[in-house]
């Protein structure tokens, strides 16, 4: 039986303006709502424009400093916030929407629903004080801290797959005993951090550094063997994806050889344990791969399977 999945977009993300050839471009988003909206199940879909963080909602995990800097750098007529991360003029509004769409993501997972976040800019490289990586602010951890704060549930965890470590993330939440945080990547690799002796001030953060040329078998094992059992572990109430599609084969970035298919299997064992999920868009950077793998986790997020395992 299938049930209306909620999507949360808004067309001012495609005008956080990264210049010509620069790889966290709007086609990126372009390509999901496309295959989105012409799949066959695109009736299900209920498409939904978030609102924006506040600025008081971002310092929760980032410095007044750095809220100020980039909205500085956008008032100034935009530049570049690290060598990756250029802003325009509308970059630092885009952002605050982009963060807001996470954070309404979790209302309709605290109301009984799972949800898909497509927003840029990414988040999970931007760590408390500084941006990098093409993100500016650190949706997933902001939505893990404003889901604890309505006091309705005790804990938190983030899974990270993404092919590129959340420096970001575990940044901001490692010392947070109320959010887990758990990341399988590339390594070594960009952004050099996430060994496996990262572990948080609490033993929060497990970190599965694979090397480059992993396919679909050793992955899945990963997945099943570790992953899952960390989240079981956590006993937590939530759990969000910081779902990057550029662990796929065909991304011109990294060095995994994921197939469409395994974002789909990793999605349906995660709603085994949280038959509600939160998956917002992180990183990808091959059109093909991102439409794909957005169809196939919305496919499975719409199927409705709650509580019923599924192979
Ligand atoms: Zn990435």
């Amino acid at each position: 039986m299938a049930s209306p999945l909620s999507v949360f977009y808004n067309k001012d993300f495609l005008n956080h303006d990264t210049g010509p050839g620069h790889p966290e471009r709007p086609d990126r988003l372009k390509a999901c709502i496309e295959a989105l909206e012409n799949c066959d199940f695109a009736d299900q879909l209920v498409w939904k424009s978030p609102r924006s963080a506040t600025e008081e909602e971002l310092r929760w995990i980032h410095t007044a400093q750095h809220i100020k800097q980039i909205e500085q750098v956008c008032e100034s007529g935009g530049g570049y916030l690290d060598a990756d991360t250029p802003v325009c003029p509308k970059s630092y509004d885009i952002a605050k929407k982009s963060a807001g769409a996470w954070l309404d993501g979790v209302n309709e997972v605290l109301n009984g629903n799972s949800t898909l976040i497509l927003s840029r800019p990414p988040g999970h490289h931007a760590e408390r004080s500084r941006a990098m990586g093409f993100c500016l602010f650190s949706n997933a951890s902001l939505a893990a801290t404003y889901a604890l704060k309505q006091n309705i549930i005790n804990k938190v965890c983030i899974f990270d797959w993404d092919v590129h470590h959340g420096n970001g993330t575990q940044d901001i939440v490692q010392n947070n005993p109320d959010i887990y945080y758990v990341s399988i990547h590339q390594f070594p690799f960009y952004p050099g951090t996430g060994s496996h002796i990262e572990t948080g001030e609490h033993g929060n953060v497990l970190n599965i550094p694979l090397p480059a040329g992993v396919g679909s078998v050793d992955y899945r094992n990963k997945f099943d063997e570790v992953v899952i059992p960390f989240i079981q572990k956590s006993t937590s109430d939530m759990l969000i994806v910081s779902a990057g599609f550029d662990a796929h084969r065909r991304d011109p970035l990294a060095g995994f050889n994921l197939e469409t298919e395994d974002f789909a299997y990793m999605t349906r064992k995660l709603q085994i344990i949280h038959p509600n999920l939160l998956i917002g868009l992180e990183g990808g950077y091959n059109m093909q791969a991102l439409g794909e793998g957005c169809e196939s986790v919305a496919g499975v997020l719409v199927a409705d399977t709650k509580g019923i395992a599924t192979e």
